[in-house]
């Protein structure tokens, strides 16, 4: 890529709408200002000006236009922008305009933010985190996502990597006296418990990833219980659509049937299973069941459903996040299975009670989302990066007699391994990947 080149895309989205916006970064920035809206504007100030144009002299937009001088720009270089009315007509007449000056050429997809990379505007892990901003659907996911953009995970990987980094002087200056094995002993002694903690911190750290990204994918709310009990109407009522079958007929879910809510600002993924029952020879049900096993197992929130009506039941796997006895209306209100403290009795015909149930879905979900709030490691890629520096650490705390040169390189590896988080060092590679997910004009 030449940076020298001017950029042009348009930053708002396609189609009729009441303003586009286009956005010009690189030297030429201003020139297409000049030439277009006649002026140069103050640095961040609007500026109404009728757009004329330089091919044909012709009246293009009455428009408003911004002037952004580098370095303090979102790429780090100097900024035009053109906020004009949203007509296709009138963006596609300012492209040929500015395609027309030399040295301005359309941008790729990501160039904007890959220029905000370059200079430094941007590290690795705040361009993934305006990449997840753009794309987020649900409240959590855009909270997630900001806490990464505005550098706040960044923060904390510089720290980890600042801990390193003072191990590692530790021992390097310890390289400097080998022949002096008290000097290094007692290196090696102050070395110990900082890589001890670092690794306690990261894997800390891994632990709440897998929530986090529970959050960012979707928490899967699993439903799960005997045949006939209501399952399939329950998350009918949960997605407030028919999105499963209900039958009275027991074994009518065979497979796993999904529905996606957004549940009190978090995506759900609600899984309705195959009832459990001992005495199936269903060959058809019992494929259903062993998934539905599986599900029980992967659940992030598991609902066990039952109902009064069930004469012997197969208990969960595991213990579930919430029991619930459906059918409420079947029995008297005094009965002993209304009054068990830990269930909560429902009717989904009568609807009683299904209040309550939603208020204990939404504490439960709340407390899973929470604990992902400050998550830092959230991509696959800073997974793996903190895994392999835990292998490192592991590698220093199980062999601390390996000669202090070895140590050192550990420890070094370690770092470059953290650097490549926020991308200071050793990126080119991932820059292509990590780009392409960005839009033009982006
Ligand atoms: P699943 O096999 O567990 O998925 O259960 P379904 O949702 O298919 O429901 C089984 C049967 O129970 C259907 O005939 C439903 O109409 C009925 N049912 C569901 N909820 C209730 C309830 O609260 N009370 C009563 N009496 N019947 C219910």
């Amino acid at each position: 890529m030449n940076d020298k080149r001017t950029i042009y895309a348009l930053s708002s989205g396609l189609g009729r709408a009441g303003i586009a916006v286009i956005r010009v970064s690189g030297p030429k920035a201003s020139e297409t200002l000049i030439r277009l809206a006649g002026v140069l504007p103050l640095p961040r100030r609007a500026v109404l000006r009728r757009l004329v144009s330089f091919i044909d002299q012709g009246i293009i937009d009455q428009a408003l236009v911004f002037w952004f001088p580098g370095p303090a720009t979102a790429t780090g270089e100097d900024v035009a922008e053109f906020h004009l009315h949203g007509s296709p007509a009138v963006v596609s007449k300012v492209f040929s305009e500015l395609s027309d000056i030399d040295g301005v050429d359309p941008a790729e997809a990501g160039a904007f933010t890959r220029r905000a990379f370059d200079n430094g505007v941007l590290d690795l892990v705040e361009v993934e985190g305006l990449a997840d901003l753009l794309s987020a659907n649900t409240e959590s996911q855009h909270r997630l996502a900001m806490r990464q953009f505005l550098g706040e995970a960044s923060s904390v990987y510089e720290k980890w990597r600042g801990d390193l980094i003072n191990v590692l002087a530790l021992i390097d200056a310890a390289i400097d006296f080998v022949e002096e094995p008290d000097v290094v002993a007692s290196a090696i002694t102050q070395m110990i418990p900082a890589v001890r903690k670092l690794r306690v911190e990261l894997e800390a750290a891994l632990l709440q990833s897998s929530r986090a990204n529970a959050v960012r994918d979707g928490l899967r709310l699993v439903i799960a219980g005997p045949p006939n009990v209501g399952k399939s109407s329950l998350l009918n009522w949960l997605a407030q659509r028919n999105a499963a079958i209900v039958s009275d007929q027991a074994g009518t879910t065979r497979d796993v049937v999904e529905a996606v809510v957004e549940f009190e600002g978090v995506r759900l993924v609600l899984a309705d299973t195959a009832g459990l029952r001992i005495n199936s020879t269903d060959e058809i049900e019992k494929i259903g069941m062993a998934r539905a096993e599986a599900e029980i197992r992967d659940a992030d929130i598991l609902l066990w459903l039952t109902s009064p009506d069930v004469s012997s039941e197969v208990g969960p796997a595991r213990v579930p996040d919430l029991l619930v006895v459906n059918k409420s209306d079947l029995i008297d209100e005094d009965s002993i299975l209304n009054r068990n403290e830990s269930s909560l009795s429902i009717s989904l015909k009568t609807g009683s009670a299904l209040d309550l149930l939603s208020k204990r879905l939404t504490h439960l979900i709340s407390e899973r989302s929470a604990l992902t709030q400050d998550a830092v490691v959230v991509r696959d890629r800073h997974v793996v990066a903190v895994k392999k520096t835990i292998r490192k650490l592991n590698d220093v705390l199980d062999h601390p007699d390996l000669p202090v040169e070895v140590l050192a390189e550990e420890l070094r590896d370690a770092c470059r391994i953290m650097s490549s988080i926020t991308g200071r060092i050793d990126v080119e590679d991932l820059l292509g990947r990590i780009f392409s997910e960005f839009c033009i004009g982006k």
